[in-house]
């Protein structure tokens, strides 16, 4: 148990669950929430107080978790950030790269802690394959796919979903995004639903993305290719399974050797947060910095620029001769 105060601003779904887990391992002082009615309930569940006043909550705390909608991250972490307050905003990190931008020069002006709650760093798979210091990878697929919940319809599929995936290709490639070219649609909202990206980073690492959330069962894997073998993740079985060529069998592919890796279940929204709380304390550094979290955001404005050119007027095929 740190003694390390904290807060949590914005307790609907996800908030919720941030202020479980300062309360289990740090001093939660409160939560302040738009919905004073909703703060109440969660500061009860918690035994901790719910604040009316936003400025009165960060005049009593070292850390919080900013877990708004994205369009109000960039006005609670300014305010917090200014009275020394470390942050940990949930992602996407803002909603523009000029957000980004001051928030970082005001974190380092200010000298805290600044943390993206980019929480698939925090799977234990990913851990385990950070761990292993592997080179980047040549080419990955991943597929991320959700049934349609009314939830985060203020962005779109690449801001709520693909985003964490392009995050992963960042952090496994460890090189700067390249290029982009991306496809997408709109199924039930006005915003892009669905999208296919091809991504490409400096150093030639390529990643071809699908990400969905309108279809009836969801998926979240992910395939990492380097030239002498390949993992397949499946990160809501927690199931990392390598491949390479080899003396044994697997049925059907001759010559292809299986290490299906022994992973422990972890809580990922815990590993965040507690290395969030060790980089506050001067022991350890985040799993996701600002400036990680800006590159994801950057990256998915790419995708997003990309599928507005594909989903231009312009572009719609139009039948030959009709
Ligand atoms: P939500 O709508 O359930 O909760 C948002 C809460 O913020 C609500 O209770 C609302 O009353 C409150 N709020 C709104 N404006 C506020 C303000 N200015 N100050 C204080 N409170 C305010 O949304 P959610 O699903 O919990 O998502 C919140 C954030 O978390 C979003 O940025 C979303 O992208 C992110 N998120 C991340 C993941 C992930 O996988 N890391 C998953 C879901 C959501």
């Amino acid at each position: 148990m740190t003694a390390l105060r904290t807060g949590v601003v914005g307790v609907g779904h996800l908030g919720r669950f941030h202020a479980q887990k300062y309360a289990r391992i740090s001093q939660l002082q409160g939560v302040y929430d738009a919905n004073a009615e909703r703060a109440r309930s969660v500061a009860q569940e918690l035994g901790c107080r719910a604040y009316d006043d936003l400025q009165e909550l960060l005049t009593t705390v070292d850390a919080i978790s900013i877990v708004t909608p994205t369009l109000h991250h960039h006005a609670v972490a300014r305010a917090a950030i200014a009275l020394g307050v470390h942050c940990l905003v949930e992602k996407p990190f803002t909603f523009t790269l000029a957000e980004a931008d001051d928030l970082l020069s005001q974190a380092i002006a200010n000298g805290v802690v600044l943390a993206v709650g980019q929480i698939e760093r925090a799977q234990v798979v990913m851990q385990h394959l950070r761990e292993q210091g592997f080179p980047a990878p040549r080419y990955i697929e991943a597929e991320r796919l959700a049934p349609f919940k009314p939830r985060s319809l203020d962005v779109d599929v690449i801001m709520d979903l693909m985003i964490h995936d392009l995050d992963l290709v960042l952090m496994l490639g460890a090189s700067p995004l390249q290029e982009v070219r991306a496809v997408g649609v709109a199924a039930v909202t006005d915003q892009a639903d669905m999208a296919n990206a091809w991504v490409t980073l400096a150093n030639g690492s390529v990643a071809n993305l699908a990400a969905s959330r309108v279809v009836r069962e969801a998926v979240r894997r992910m395939r990492i290719f380097w030239p002498d073998r390949y993992a397949s993740v499946d990160f809501m079985q927690n199931r990392l399974t390598f491949y390479r060529r080899g003396s044994g069998q697997v049925p059907g592919i001759p010559g292809v050797q299986e290490e299906v890796v022994d992973l422990q279940p972890s809580d990922a929204l815990e590993a965040e947060i507690s290395a969030f709380l060790a980089a506050v304390a001067g022991q350890g550094r985040v799993l996701c910095s600002g400036e990680e979290g800006r590159a994801a955001l950057a990256a998915a404005l790419a995708v997003r620029q990309s599928v507005g050119a594909f989903l231009s007027e312009s572009n719609y095929p139009h039948s030959s001769g009709a």
